[in-house]
């Protein structure tokens, strides 16, 4: 018989210990039951994962998840087995005794799961030893990986298209934390998912406060003040050399910070042995390259600080994205300046890429910077660029809660607005500039004729590309692909008329915003957690806590493998007496009830009696 949802649900219940779906989950698991092809785009900390564990759990043979890297793979299996789920991974870090025990498991149909790189799963041994096993689905993770028009494009994704013939008849699932509209249509095209359905998550994180501002000098000075203001709490700062990274943890060592640097060039054994301690701690700092991230989902992260920036909104928003993932209040601050977006500009045009692919990442970079420099709301103007045209103000970014007072330019948003509406959307960036300049080459007189040709010569091109980048911010234009050769056009007509009639003012910043970045972070709005317990309460939660900390030593696994901040807390507040009132805390399944069920009733016994 079929699975139904109300098996997944169940299935969320007793395995994973949640009592309901999150989000989009529901909706993502029905359509992968019903054995379809779907694309998810799920936030960072939305719960991914589960859309795919689950029907591959529920339905007959085993799930193949393609994962772009070992960490990634390493951490979910662990956190599987720990849920009592039969998952292993394949990748060149097994030893040749581990590979085949792997295969002679995955043969006899042991396996819920098996995780594979896009390389691994490309080998012709591999390939032919999974046609011959029942699969229950296919999912692509990361799947942004497979588009040049994704910030993290990889070539080997490419071949996963070859997948649609090879298993026509198995569901295949791509999820993604990080796809605006155009990705998403590209993904669809080359994991030929055909008809698809798709289903895209808001993109908010309202446990996460914005700030952004300029650097003064170098800007490493400010970055100890920001990480001391955050004294006892777990963050990541990044930072874009292997050099900065270095001299920042010196310096923050320095200063008694618990810090360490992290990137590729350090020894393989060094990076896991600060991978461990960044893991295990809850008061560590990690100073990394942009190398450190992808696969790292330690929940308790309370702040990423970009010691310099990241290289487009996409990479803005995942790296971010690594803080607060507990749902417990977080923060992220950005240094930047003009010498490090003409940097990325730079690299970018020597980096190699084709044309039209260093003209993607240019334009990504450019509206990172945009968003920087802008007025809007941080958390609104990332949810604009993933296509979320009715995100609201966050009420807690730096330009919520300290707005920019900046020079009226109502009057040259109306210009370039009304010859978008002229132009009838049918040009690009440069072209609408030298529309407004009267400078078009071999000009028709239908365009010439236009009461908008010519009307903006008293501001200068680059005046008129920032004004278009933020109208784009604003959520008043849109860029539309077109194959490429995007197309501006007017985004939300509600929005544009008001700007017509002067109800709605805009302005452009007139000094360089230095916005007072979270100095004390303590002080802020936090939702439920840790830090609301009762006296009482708090006494047990560190009890529990100490637990956690040597059971997590015993088995070598970071705290959170065991049980989340949350659960703990939920434990202090709610004092189980019992393993079935224990089971009625959210992230306690019956694996992790079986496991860890007595020891906690213990603890929790003993804190009583104090
Ligand atoms: P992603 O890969 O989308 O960043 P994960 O799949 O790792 O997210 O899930 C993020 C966190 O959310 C995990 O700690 C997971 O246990 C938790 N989670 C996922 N689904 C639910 C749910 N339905 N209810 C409660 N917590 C959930
Ligand atoms: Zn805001």
């Amino acid at each position: 018989m079929t699975p139904t949802l109300d098996d997944a649900r169940g299935l969320l219940r007793r395995v994973f210990g949640h009592a309901e779906f999150r989000g989009l989950q529901g909706e993502v698991i029905s359509e992968v039951l019903a054995g379809r092809n779907v694309l998810a785009v799920l936030p960072t900390g939305g719960g991914k994962s589960i859309c795919y564990q689950a029907p591959a759990i529920l339905r007959p043979g085993v799930g193949l998840v393609i994962s772009p890297l070992i960490a990634l793979m390493s951490d979910q299996v662990e956190a599987l087995r720990q849920l009592g789920v039969a998952a292993a991974r394949m990748d060149s870090g097994l030893a040749p005794g581990e590979r085949e025990e792997t295969w002679r498991q995955l043969a006899e149909g042991q396996l819920d799961l098996i995780y594979l790189s896009p390389e691994g799963l490309m080998q012709p041994w591999a390939l032919e030893r999974l046609t011959a096993t029942p699969l229950s689905l296919i999912a692509v993770d990361e799947a942004h990986c497979v588009s040049q028009w994704g910030h993290d494009f990889r070539p080997e994704y490419r071949a996963l298209g070859r997948l649609a013939e090879i298993f026509p008849s198995i569901p295949r699932l791509a999820v993604t934390a990080t796809a605006d509209a155009r990705t998403r249509e590209d993904i669809r095209a080359q994991l030929r998912l055909g008809d698809a359905a798709q289903f895209v998550a808001s993109f908010a994180r309202p446990e996460l406060a914005l700030f952004a501002e300029r650097k003064q000098g170098k800007g490493r000075a400010r970055v100890t003040q920001l990480v001391k203001a955050r004294a006892g709490r777990s963050g990541i700062v990044y930072a874009g050399s292997r050099a900065g990274t270095e001299q920042i943890a010196e310096q923050l060592v320095a200063e008694g910070v618990a810090a360490k640097a992290y990137h590729a060039g350090l020894d393989k054994a060094v990076r896991r042995d600060r991978l461990a301690w960044f893991l295990q701690s809850d008061d560590a700092v990690m100073v990394a390259t942009i190398a450190f991230g992808m696969g790292i989902d330690k929940p308790d992260v309370r702040f990423v600080i970009h010691a310099d920036p990241p290289a487009s909104i996409e990479g803005y928003w995942q790296e971010i994205g690594r803080a607060g993932r507990d749902k417990s209040m977080a923060e992220g601050v950005t240094l930047y300046s003009a010498a490090d977006m003409a940097w990325a500009l730079e690299r970018i045009s020597r980096g190699g890429a084709s044309e039209a692919q260093a003209q993607i990442q240019a334009r990504k970079v450019r509206q990172l910077y945009a968003l920087f420099e802008g007025g809007a709301c941080r958390a609104a103007a990332v949810r604009r660029y993933f296509g979320e045209t009715e995100a609201q103000p966050c009420g807690q970014c730096d330009r919520c809660l300290h707005p920019p007072i900046g020079v009226e330019i109502t009057q040259a948003a109306q210009k370039a607005l009304s010859a978008v509406h002229r132009l009838g959307g049918r040009f690009g960036r440069g072209r609408l500039v030298d529309h407004l300049l009267g400078k078009t080459k071999d000009v028709r007189p239908e365009e010439a004729t236009l009461s908008t040709f010519g009307v903006g010569k008293e501001m200068s091109e680059g005046a008129w590309r920032g004004l278009i980048d933020q109208l784009l911010f604003e959520g008043l234009l849109a860029e539309t692909p077109n194959d490429g050769r995007p197309l501006i056009t007017l985004a939300d007509p509600e929005a544009v008329r008001a700007v017509y009639r002067g109800e709605r003012r805009l302005t452009v910043l007139k000094a360089p915003a230095s916005s007072p970045a979270a100095e004390a972070p303590a002080s802020r709005r936090r939702k439920e957690g840790p830090d609301d317990l009762t006296p009482e309460a708090q006494g047990l939660f560190e009890a529990l806590r100490a637990w956690r900390r040597e059971e997590a030593a015993r088995q070598h696994l970071p705290p959170y493998f065991i049980f989340s901040n949350d659960t703990l807390a939920q434990i202090a507040r709610m004092r189980p007496a019992s393993l079935a009132d224990l089971l009625g805390v959210e992230g306690v399944g019956q694996g992790k009830l079986e496991r860890y069920g007595e020891a906690v009733i213990g603890v929790v016994g003993g804190g009583a009696a104090r």
